[in-house]
């Protein structure tokens, strides 16, 4: 071995290993949100920088996936980032920092707001499905429709016996897209009541982010348990090997976002991606090339 040692210490257990939540009956009280598992640096000082870092190799992976999606538009594989927390998780942040290091060109973004009339004549799925990823893109959910069985359920706008239906409709909706080409992922923003109380507060004192407080968030911070019962459940009953759930600690903004580009880059390079060979001669194309 040389003497220059690599300075980055990479975790010895994947992140997708650590941050996988074990499959069983779910506890949020036992989930720490301040944790950092796998964390190769020191703290927040140099998390951007690590964050950054991931960069290239993500940005080269999802080109190759685009590439793919270009070349093979029936067969290409997708991947789908299902973004869930409650309010002030950070999905947003998320977005911009770890999302951020791919070509806006490759990613299919939807934000998932309560549904609109158009949306209500139809079933919860259907515009889950309109939204979902095309060959060689990465869909993002910021919400998705793990909210039909939270905010549906905790605010009772369907009755029991139509949402409990719904844990295993998701589960064959979800193990279907994964056996036609969609490498799930879905990450559980865990963010605790503490820390979602500071950032709450935190919002009304300073006027550049009065957008971001909304009056009805502290509504459903009242019932803070009913939604970590409705947490726990869809945790528990959607967290399948076609489409397992990942549960990111999220009150240290800087390990949430950094961890959340690691486990999209561990998901890329698992997907064995390659280049699409040329569909043309390229000795023939050279002397073309060189003849003009
Ligand atoms: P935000 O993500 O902060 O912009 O808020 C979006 C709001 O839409 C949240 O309050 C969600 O609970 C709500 N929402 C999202 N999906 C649904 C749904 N299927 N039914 C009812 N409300 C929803
Ligand atoms: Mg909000």
């Amino acid at each position: 071995m040389s003497s220059s040692k690599k300075k980055s210490k990479a975790p010895s257990k994947s992140l997708s290993k650590l941050l996988r939540l074990p499959q069983g009956p779910v506890s949020m009280a036992g989930l720490d949100a301040s944790a950092t598992p796998g964390y190769p640096g020191k703290g927040k000082a140099d998390a951007p920088a690590l964050t950054e870092a991931l960069g290239p190799q993500v940005s080269d992976l999802q080109e190759m996936l685009y590439a793919s999606g270009r070349s093979n538009p029936e067969t290409a594989p997708r991947v789908l980032v299902v973004l869930q927390g409650m309010d002030t998780s950070g999905k947003g942040g998320v977005i911009r920092h770890a999302m951020g290091l791919v070509d806006p060109q490759g990613i299919d973004l939807t934000a998932f707001k309560a549904p609109t009339p158009q949306e209500r004549e139809h079933k919860y799925l259907w515009r889950i499905r309109k939204a979902l990823p095309g060959a060689g893109k990465i869909g993002i959910f910021d919400r998705s429709h793990y909210e039909d069985v939270l905010v549906v359920r905790v605010e009772n706008l369907v009755a029991e016996d139509v949402w409990s239906k719904r844990y295993d409709e998701i589960n064959r909706f979800e193990a279907g897209l994964a056996e036609s080409g969609t490498r799930i992922v879905k990450c559980m923003l865990n963010v605790s009541a503490d820390e979602q109380k500071a950032r709450l507060a935190e919002r009304l004192e300073d006027p550049t982010k009065y957008w971001k407080y909304n009056p009805a968030d502290v509504d459903s911070r009242a019932k803070w348990p009913a939604y970590m019962e409705a947490y726990e459940e869809l945790l528990e009953k959607c967290n399948t090997d076609a489409a397992p759930w990942y549960v990111i600690p999220a009150d240290r903004k800087w390990y949430r976002n950094w961890a959340v580009a690691e486990l999209l880059r561990e998901t890329l390079a698992g997907m064995q991606l390659t280049w699409p060979a040329a569909e043309f001669d390229v000795e023939a194309e050279k002397l073309r090339v060189a003849a003009t």
